[in-house]
């Protein structure tokens, strides 16, 4: 060590991370050369625009590359380029922390099983860290770009690292010191392949020694062969192809190499765009959903390049927040180069872009529903949540984003949601024009509710959902194809052929019935009237929302965010025909009366997933009700 070597402690949550990271990619070992030719990729990028406002920083007629050497007998492989590079301090802020908002969450999703852990952290992009899969010791030589010193940082990836000053060029190498179980890496023909896999399209050239032929054992020749470098990638940059030339293995590996995903994309869409606006893009769908889908804070976005050089990661003024989870790149011959996110966000051609690009993405996922509806159902079983935040920000596309929704309902398969708004619409019965609903706050409550029992008895169907967002989300759901959406637990509810002046009608009837009066005495204040049901057949009675009540999950979702909300009473309706109130129509103790009523009151609270307002009141009442049984 040199007069100015320090020595750091990682982050804890860095170390945590390289610990798991060692631990649970092992069958994954190779990414770390992706990760690696990544950040030299991502580091050439960084200097190459910078050095458009600042051109001294590059010497004239430099070629940007990245090189990769090994040393079969060192045990050694290297990986460098004459990007931005970085100062002693950035390399121990950027190599010893990790910056990703969201690290101590994800870490605690980790479970230990290998597999899927892996799965986890290569969704949270394993990065830097990655090289410790293989390495025991990793150095990092390195010079910003403008700076005369150079920095050596060197760690075996446990607790700390230690940072000095050293001799280098602009730019960064990463020396990987091999495990003694990674040394197959340490191969020409080994990392050639790796490369082509992963890295053959990012647009800067990645070179190798050349290899000496196997019958040339002139040692003079072969000395010269091995410092001879040649391209080993494409190097071109993916998206700037004709769709022709592309071929789907070329297209995949471009999206492990922008996504980190593991998994291959499940589709994409690619095109080139002439004309007024100019502009290239290549838009991917993965499979699964980030972890971090629901975190707001998490950058996203797609890649923007100006004439093919880059200009920032994680444009997201490109595609609306509903389309977040979109993978993939832009690159407008029309943008100026030195653009900030301050102007994208208010630029006419970005918002065109944007239009057009949202457009595709839409149309991609109705091919798909419509050509590969497995494909479609893994899609919106992994993102259909986020896709139903459209309804409230996207009403230029509303209709393409209704046929995309896909309902749990009564007419399906236990819980599968699957069913369109179109399939719907071919089931209903005559005289329906409607599109019923019902939203709970999970799919069991919902799929047992009382509400549902005269749709079951007249066979129609009911949607039925249970996601977080699913009031808000029907709030903004206005009509499908002339039929208007229809709440079933809501006070205004008409069964197909029911006029509406017939509910009226019942409404009014039911006041001069004896037993709605006696059971208003009981409820009194708890609820905003009580009536004879026309919807139940096997419950003996249920709460119904008022027409412009809040329900009981985005009341919840307000209450959660800290707002008061006013109180919003049920109607409660009971059947009739049902034993239980036959029996309590009969009752002439007038406190057994009120003890049944408010059991019955509360239990059809339960059912709607609602909860108990006094617990020991209930207790007492069930108890003494007991206690008579068993004393009659
Ligand atoms: P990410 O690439 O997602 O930012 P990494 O873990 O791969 O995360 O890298 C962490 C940071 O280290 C990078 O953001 C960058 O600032 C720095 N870094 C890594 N490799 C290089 C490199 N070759 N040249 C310059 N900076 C680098
Ligand atoms: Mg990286």
């Amino acid at each position: 060590m040199t007069a100015q070597a320090e020595t750091h402690g990682f982050q804890t949550e860095a170390r945590q991370l390289l610990k798991l990271m060692i631990h649970s990619l092992y069958s994954n070992r190779e990414i770390f050369l992706r990760e690696l030719i990544s950040n030299a990729s991502d580091a050439i990028d960084k200097l190459r625009f910078r050095s458009i406002a600042e051109p001294d920083l590059v010497a004239a007629g430099e070629e940007f590359t990245i090189t990769i050497r090994f040393d079969k007998d060192a045990k050694t492989v290297s990986v460098e380029d004459n990007g931005i590079g970085m100062t002693r301090e950035e390399s121990i802020e950027q190599l010893g922390t990790i910056a990703k908002s969201g690290t101590a969450e994800f870490l605690s999703q980790l479970t230990g099983d290998q597999q899927k852990d892996a799965h986890l952290i290569g969704q949270f992009g394993v990065g830097f860290y990655s090289a410790f899969i293989v390495a025991d010791e990793v150095e990092v030589f390195t010079r910003a770009a403008g700076s005369g010193q150079g920095t050596r940082w060197v760690s075996g990836g446990e607790d700390d690292f230690t940072v000095e000053d050293a001799d280098t060029g602009r730019g960064t190498r990463v020396v990987l010191h091999l495990r003694e179980d990674a040394l197959d890496f340490a191969d020409s023909f080994r990392l050639r392949n790796l490369v082509r896999k992963y890295s053959d399209h990012i647009a800067v050239p990645v070179r190798m020694p050349k290899e000496a032929s196997a019958e040339d054992d002139d040692d003079e020749a072969g000395g010269e062969a091995q410092s001879e470098l040649e391209t080993v990638n494409e190097a071109k940059a993916l998206w700037t192809r004709s769709r022709s030339e592309v071929s789907d293995d070329e297209y995949k590996s471009f999206y492990r190499h922008i996504s980190h995903d593991f998994d291959d994309p499940l589709a994409w869409s690619h095109n080139r765009v002439e004309g007024k606006l100019e502009y290239t893009s290549l838009l991917y769908l993965p499979k699964r959903a980030p972890f971090d889908l629901w975190n707001r804070e998490t950058p996203r976005g797609l890649k923007l390049y100006v004439q093919r050089v880059f200009i920032m990661d994680d444009a997201e003024q490109f595609l609306p927040l509903y389309l977040r989870w979109v993978k993939g790149v832009v690159d407008s011959s029309e943008l100026p180069l030195n653009i900030s996110r301050e102007i994208l966000q208010e630029d006419q051609r970005v918002s065109r872009i944007r239009t057009a690009l949202t457009k595709r993405v839409l149309s991609r996922l109705a091919t798909m529903a419509d050509k590969e509806p497995d494909d479609y159902q893994g899609f919106w079983d992994q993102f259909g949540e986020v896709l139903k935040e459209g309804a409230g920000e996207d009403f230029a596309n509303r209709e393409q984003l209704l046929k995309l929704y896909r309902f749990a309902s009564t007419a399906g398969e236990d819980g599968a949601r699957n069913v369109s708004l179109e399939q719907y619409a071919g089931r209903m019965v005559d005289g329906q024009d409607s599109i019923y609903y019902l939203v709970a706050d999970t799919h069991a409550n919902a799929a047992a509710s009382p509400h549902l029992e005269a749709f079951r008895d007249k066979g129609i169907e009911v949607l039925l959902l249970s996601d977080r967002i699913d009031e808000w989300f029907m709030s903004h759901l206005s009509e499908f194809d002339g039929k208007s959406f229809q709440d079933v637990m809501r006070a205004d509810l008409k069964m197909p052929g029911e006029s509406k002046d017939e509910s009226q009608e019942d409404e009014e009837k039911e006041d001069d019935d004896p037993l709605t009066g006696r059971i208003k005495g009981v409820l009194a204040e708890r609820v905003e009237g009580v009536r004879k049901s026309n919807r139940l057949t096997d419950s003996p009675a249920c709460l119904v929302l008022g027409q412009f009540a809040m329900g009981a999950q985005m009341r919840r979702i307000m209450e959660a965010t800290g707002q008061e909300m006013p109180d919003s009473k049920p109607i409660f309706e009971y059947n009739a025909a049902h034993p239980l109130l036959q029996r309590l129509n009969d009752e002439a103790d007038e406190d057994r009366f009120a003890d049944l009523v408010m059991v019955l009151f509360e239990h059809a609270s339960l059912a709607e997933g609602g909860g108990l307002t006094d617990v020991p009141a209930y207790v007492g009442r069930i108890n003494r009700l007991l206690l008579e049984l068993l004393s009659d």
